[in-house]
């Protein structure tokens, strides 16, 4: 039995790895592929990151072995950063050797601005050693544009999104209208110079548009795919699966539900009437 509250469920998949892995075996089925987030972040000793590196590399033999489509997301304060960026980088090493043996692929989560250039310097660096690692890059900050001249020249493997974190208006665009625009322009660029673009949004004037830039374009399906949240317009994945792009799915399971539940609350009003409806229900 799942140990996550009914309210949370929604955006959870479970605590253990098997059960996210039941979840991944039903999205492939319906030709939908997975990004695997074990849930935890500023963790506050040496042990745990070592554990929860453990944790990757057994997901990522688990995803082999059950020869699932699917990678892995991953934040960097969960394998040490705010302790010791020496230690978090071996760690990261380690995940990323396990994945280039398997030819799969890490996804390095963007946290807040705190750890922005610190991520983007250890993926860097990764990039040199390893194929398998990719960065998150936040629309919504004012540096955005010029840290994806840095991803073109490292690896050129990103995913885009909006940015889930509160922050001050010296470091990002607070206005939603803004961050779209600067969305498009960003999506726009990657679309035709990146190896590989992880399309990560909800919002339909975003997807319309890329789809647009793919079309005109003329983008290979191995060059970009969409990415949504578990828990979040089910419907849409499968639709645009069905038109033939390839589509993922992030995918959080974990004990340590509580900070990825909350951001989800706080991003749209909407998310919170769910919760409150299912507090009420029958
Ligand atoms: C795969 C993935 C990975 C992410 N990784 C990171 C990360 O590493 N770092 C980070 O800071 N953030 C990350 N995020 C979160 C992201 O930054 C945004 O906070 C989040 O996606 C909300 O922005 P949005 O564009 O999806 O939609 P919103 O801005 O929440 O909504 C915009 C519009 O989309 C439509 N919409 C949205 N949700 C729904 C719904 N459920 N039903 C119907 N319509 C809807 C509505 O028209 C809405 O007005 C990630 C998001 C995704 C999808």
């Amino acid at each position: 039995m799942s140990g996550i509250p009914f309210y949370a469920k929604r955006w959870v998949s479970g605590t253990t790895l098997n059960e996210a892995l039941n979840q991944v075996v039903i999205l492939n089925s319906k030709n939908i592929a997975v990004t695997l987030d074990l849930l935890g972040e500023n963790i506050t000793s040496l042990e745990q990151a070592k554990a929860f590196t453990g944790d990757y590399v057994e997901m990522l033999g688990r995803i082999a072995a059950q020869n699932l489509k699917s990678h892995v997301s991953v934040k960097l304060t969960m394998l040490g950063l705010d302790i010791n960026e020496d230690v978090c980088f071996e760690n990261l090493k380690t995940i990323l050797r396990k994945a280039d043996e398997l030819g799969n692929r890490v996804a390095l989560d963007m946290e807040g601005t705190p750890y922005t250039e610190r991520t983007l310097r250890i993926y860097e660096a990764a990039a040199k050693e390893f194929a398998s690692p990719e960065i998150v890059l936040q629309a919504y900050l004012h540096r955005t544009e010029k840290d994806l001249d840095r991803v073109l020249q490292a690896n050129g493997r990103l995913r885009l999104c909006k940015g889930a974190y509160k922050e001050k208006p010296e470091h990002a665009l607070q206005k939603m209208p803004a961050i779209v625009e600067n969305y498009k322009k960003l999506a726009s660029r990657l679309l035709k110079e990146a190896k590989r673009v992880c399309l990560a949004t909800h919002d339909d004037e975003l997807i319309n548009f890329c789809k647009q830039e793919i079309a005109g374009g003329r983008v290979p399906a191995e060059r970009y795919e969409f990415q949504m949240l578990y828990g979040m317009r089910a419907k849409t994945w499968e639709s645009i699966a069905g038109e033939g792009h390839n589509m993922t799915i992030y995918l959080p399971y974990g004990e340590q539900w509580q900070a990825y539940y909350s951001r989800r609350l706080a991003e749209r009003k909407e998310n919170v009437f769910f919760v409150l409806k299912n507090l009420f229900r029958d």
